[in-house]
C-alpha cells in the first residue's frame, strides 16, 4: 500500500491543484476511458467533466495524494453503460484503483468484446454476476463466493445507471450461466455524487467493497470505502462547496497505510 503525498500540495481545502500534469494512471477503466473517448466525434459536455480535473483523480480538488494501492487476491470485471467511463461521477474508477485485477469492457447489447467471454471461460476465474436475487432464478443464486480450489472469486459488476444495469443483466446471454451473487447491504448507500440515486442501491464501488469482504478480504473492503468516501469529500466539496476535511478518519487511514509500494 502506498500513499503518496507530494511536495507542494495544499490540502486542507477545495483547491488543491495536482502538481503533476502527467497521466500515469493505466489501469483498465482509465485504458476504457481513454477509447471511449476516442470513439466519440464530440466532447462529452456532462456537467463537471469540463477542464481544471487532474487526470489521474478526475478531482479538481486532486486526492492523489490518498489514493492507496494494494494486493488484492481477487479480479473485479466491470461491464460498463456506454458513457459511463466518461462521467467524473462514476466509482468503477476507484475500483479499479485499489484491485489491482480490474478489467473493464463496454457494454453494447448486440455485440460482445471476445476478450470479455475469454475472461469469463478462463479456469482460473471462478466468476459471479453480481445482482439482486429477486431478478434471477433461485437456483442460480449465491449469498457468498464458494471458495474454488485453483481459481480465484472474480466479481462481475454491472457498472451503470440502474435501468442500464437491469437492461446488460436481461440481455447479456454470456452471462446467463453464472452464478449471481445478491448482496444484502446492511448499510444504505452513502453514495451522494448523483442526484438519481436511491439510497437503497448501491453505488459501483459500494457493491466492490462489499464482495471484498464476502471473500475474506476486510482490509481491502475498508481501503475501498475510504478511498470511495475521500473521492466523494473531494468531489463534493468543488460540486457543492462543501467543506472538505482532509483530516477526516478515513484520510487518516490511508495515509496511515504508509509509504511502502505495493503493500
Ligand atoms: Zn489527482
Amino acid at each position: 500500500m502506498r500513499a503518496r503525498p507530494r511536495a507542494g500540495l495544499q490540502c486542507g481545502d477545495a483547491n488543491l491543484s495536482c502538481p503533476d500534469p502527467e497521466v500515469t494512471v493505466n489501469h483498465a477503466v482509465a485504458r476504457l476511458r481513454a477509447t471511449r473517448l476516442a470513439a466519440s466525434s464530440k466532447p462529452y459536455l456532462a456537467r463537471g467533466a469540463g477542464p481544471g480535473r487532474c487526470p489521474e483523480c478526475r478531482l479538481v480538488a486532486c486526492a492523489c495524494a490518498w489514493r492507496p494501492s494494494r494486493t488484492v487476491d481477487v479480479g473485479m470485471c466491470l461491464i460498463m453503460g456506454d458513457i459511463e467511463a466518461l462521467k467524473p461521477t462514476n466509482t468503477g474508477w476507484l475500483v479499479a484503483d485499489v484491485v489491482p485485477d480490474t478489467f473493464a469492457f463496454g457494454w453494447a447489447r448486440t455485440a460482445v468484446d471476445p476478450a470479455l467471454l475469454a475472461l469469463l471461460a478462463d479456469p482460473q476465474w471462478q466468476p459471479y454476476v453480481v445482482f439482486p436475487a429477486e431478478f434471477a432464478q433461485p437456483q442460480r443464486v449465491v449469498t457468498a463466493p464458494v471458495p474454488t480450489p485453483g481459481r480465484r472469486p472474480l466479481f462481475v459488476l454491472l457498472d451503470g445507471t440502474w435501468s442500464e444495469a437491469r437492461k446488460m443483466f436481461r440481455k447479456s446471454p454470456y452471462l446467463d450461466a453464472l452464478p449471481v451473487l445478491s448482496l444484502h447491504p446492511e448499510q444504505a448507500s452513502t453514495y451522494r455524487l448523483r442526484r438519481s440515486v436511491h439510497g437503497h442501491h448501491l453505488c459501483t464501488a459500494e457493491v466492490a467493497a462489499a464482495c471484498l469482504a464476502l471473500a475474506g478480504d476486510v482490509a481491502a473492503a475498508q481501503v475501498l470505502a475510504d478511498w470511495f468516501e475521500v473521492f466523494s469529500a473531494h468531489y463534493l466539496a468543488t460540486r457543492r462547496g462543501l467543506p472538505l476535511d482532509t483530516g477526516s478518519a478515513a484520510h487518516q487511514r490511508l495515509l496511515g497505510l504508509g509509504g511502502a509500494e505495493g503493500r
